[in-house]
């Protein structure tokens, strides 16, 4: 260890606590304690040799060299208090002392030592402070008038008689004040070295910080604008910082999100408090290595912002301002978004639970207890006397019952199929015209029961259709028979169909109860049932339309309701002319009701074996 590394060590454990942490600090408090503290200790060191050379000393050598205790005592004084300006003002008191003792026993204004009063000043200057150059200059100056009265108004021991001894004497107090103020000079060229090395080290560290951090740091106006945003912007967002400045940023926020963006940042400038806001920001995402063209995108950012602490070294104006940080938390959002259209899927899978329940509760115990009971009554027929006649409407009566238990199971059995991906169609090319008519006519008679008038517009011309021709009827058959359930006596029913460039529309519309509003959300949900289920004055599963809409998505197509309560309803249903499976022998199912698949997998079937 070399012997500058132990003066290093040294110093460095006489420093004050508070000086340690910070390097700028440090490097004042040795450049103080270090010259005072070594140039004592020399003196003190060469004091013998100076004894044997010179002889006995004179007072006034006793006095200086007494004196040069006090250096000693002004670096115990900073090491003890950190008090770096009250020291510089100690060291200015206690030269100034020195100056005029000497001075006042060496001739006053006229002496040697006087021009050392010019010294005070500067030396005070390495303390960085105004005040204390303020104080060391007017007591310099007051120890100047001082020795000027005194010599005035006193008869001071005069200065050097002998010319020659006077001249050397003025020389080595001009040479030595040289001196010193060149050492003071060169101090004050190394701190501020130090500073500026220091400084820029920090600059750097806070560059490299900011640079390499995947948050976005920005300091903002109170209106929003931005002063200053940091580099990870450009990665953020894909545009250079620059043009995030001033409303940049603000252009980039979402439009819906804007108020909640503007808010959280006035929040931050009214309040202490830091706040927090999350929203959307635009994004340009490079679509080419040259990054002439990009695409736009929208990623989710939490921003945390707070106002700006004007406590600091750099805390200047008056404006109140607020830094911010901001990340990007797309990832969490979409999690959030899935687990929310999770949360709603079992939601709607409960309900459809529930509803599966009441409905099945009723819909296949009415049917049984008529089997069960009119089949009593046959087996009792001998008790009960019962006629031919009577036993067949008997009869007949267990048979629907039968035939509405089946059709119910077969609901329910298709719509799983569908929904597990299990459902076949076969597309064909048919007569959707013929397929239409033959629907209206089977249906024909229940309108006429019901009091409904059912008419049918399909003109001559419209072409074949190709897809599978049961699940068309199947289709058709539902959505008129609704239309004839949900019409009230005196009614209309109408089917239409009409061919739309390579479409086939067809709408089946009817002057019934209608659908309220929120019911139309969920109308095609399995088991769904508008209105309350104590309100039910029609039989039914719920099941119809949602086959409805698996059929028309397993052909690609898409089915639409427009209803008013108490004025009617209409479904649209289109459908392509020319249906082709997406993928021949390839598998896919059918999405679950209420859940979206991905592009591509809108429609599914399965090819039969
Ligand atoms: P349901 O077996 O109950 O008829 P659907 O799936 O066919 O089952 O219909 C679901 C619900 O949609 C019905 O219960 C009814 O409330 C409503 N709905 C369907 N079609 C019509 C229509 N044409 N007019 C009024 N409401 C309708």
């Amino acid at each position: 260890m070399s012997v500058l590394s132990i003066i290093r060590d040294c110093l460095d454990a006489l420093l004050h606590p508070s000086a340690r942490n910070d390097a700028l600090t440090c490097a004042r408090h040795r450049a103080f304690i270090a010259p005072r503290l070594l140039g004592s200790l020399g003196a003190f060191a060469i004091f013998p040799a100076y004894l044997a050379m010179r002889g006995a000393p004179s007072a006034l050598e006793v006095g200086a060299l007494a004196w040069l205790i006090a250096p000693i005592l002004l670096s115990w004084f900073l090491s003890r208090t950190g008090r770096y300006e009250g020291a510089y003002a100690l060291s200015s008191l206690a030269l100034s002392a020195l100056i005029m003792v000497v001075a006042i026993e060496t001739g006053g204004i006229e002496s040697f030592a006087a021009v050392w009063l010019i010294v005070i000043p500067l030396e005070a200057a390495l303390s960085a402070s105004r005040r204390v150059v303020v104080f060391a200059a007017m007591l310099a100056l007051a120890c100047v008038a001082t020795l000027i009265l005194i010599d005035h108004f006193e008869s001071l021991p005069r200065a050097e008689s002998n010319p020659a001894l006077r001249a050397s004497l003025i020389g080595f107090g001009v040479a030595s004040a040289t001196l010193y103020a060149a050492v003071l000079a060169f101090a004050a060229d190394a701190l501020a070295r130090t500073s500026v090395v220091l400084l820029s080290k920090e600059e750097e560290r806070y560059r490299l910080l900011a640079r390499n951090m995947s948050d976005v740091i920005s300091r903002h106006r109170r209106n929003g604008a931005v002063m200053f945003i940091s580099p990870a912007a450009e990665t953020l967002l894909g545009v250079p910082a620059m043009q995030l400045h001033e409303h940049g940023l603000f252009e980039r926020v979402h439009v819906a999100d804007r108020p909640a963006y503007l808010t959280a940042l006035s929040d931050a400038v009214r309040g202490s408090e830091a706040s927090s806001v999350e929203f959307r920001l635009r994004r340009n995402v490079p679509v080419d290595s040259c990054g002439s063209n990009h695409l736009v995108e929208f990623i989710w950012v939490e921003m945390r912002c707070r106002p700006l602490d004007r406590a600091g070294p750099t805390g200047v104006g008056s404006e109140a301002e607020v830094v911010a940080v901001m990340r990007d938390v797309t990832d969490r959002k979409l999690q959030e978004q899935a687990l929310d259209v999770a949360r709603g899927a079992a939601e709607r899978a409960d309900a459809a639970k529930t509803r599966f329940l009441a409905t099945m509760s009723h819909e296949l115990r009415t049917p049984l207890n008529a089997i069960i009971g009119f089949s009593d009554m046959l087996v009792q027929e001998q008790n009960l006397m019962l006629n031919a006649a009577r036993r067949r409407e008997y009869a007949q009566l267990i048979n629907d019952s039968g035939q509405h238990l089946l059709s119910v199971v077969n609901g329910i059995l298709d719509m799983s199929k569908m929904e597990s991906g299990n459902f076949e169609i076969t597309p064909e090319p048919f007569a959707a015209r013929t397929a239409l008519i033959s629907c209206c006519n089977l249906l024909a008679l229940r309108a006429r029961e019901n009091g409904v008038d059912l008419s049918a517009d399909v003109p001559q011309n419209l072409p074949d259709i190709t897809g599978d021709p049961r699940a068309f009827k199947q289709i058709v058959l539902n959505l008129v028979s609704n239309a004839i359930k949900f019409t009230e006596r005196g009614g209309k029913v109408t089917v239409a169909a009409a061919a739309d460039e390579a479409q086939l529309v067809l709408r089946v519309s009817d002057t019934g109860v209608g659908i309220a509003p929120d019911d139309l959300k969920r109308i095609g949900d399995p088991f769904f049932q508008a209105g309350k289920t104590y309100e039910r004055r029609h039989e039914g599963t719920g099941l119809g339309l949602s086959i409805v809409k698996s059929l028309v998505s397993l052909h690609a197509g898409e089915m639409s309701i427009q209803s008013k309560l108490d004025e009617g309803t209409t479904v649209t249903v289109v459908l392509p002319l020319a249906f082709a499976p997406p993928d021949e022998g390839k598998i896919m199912t059918l999405a679950p009701a209420g859940r979206t698949l991905p592009q591509g997998q809108a429609f599914q079937v399965k090819k039969s074996a």
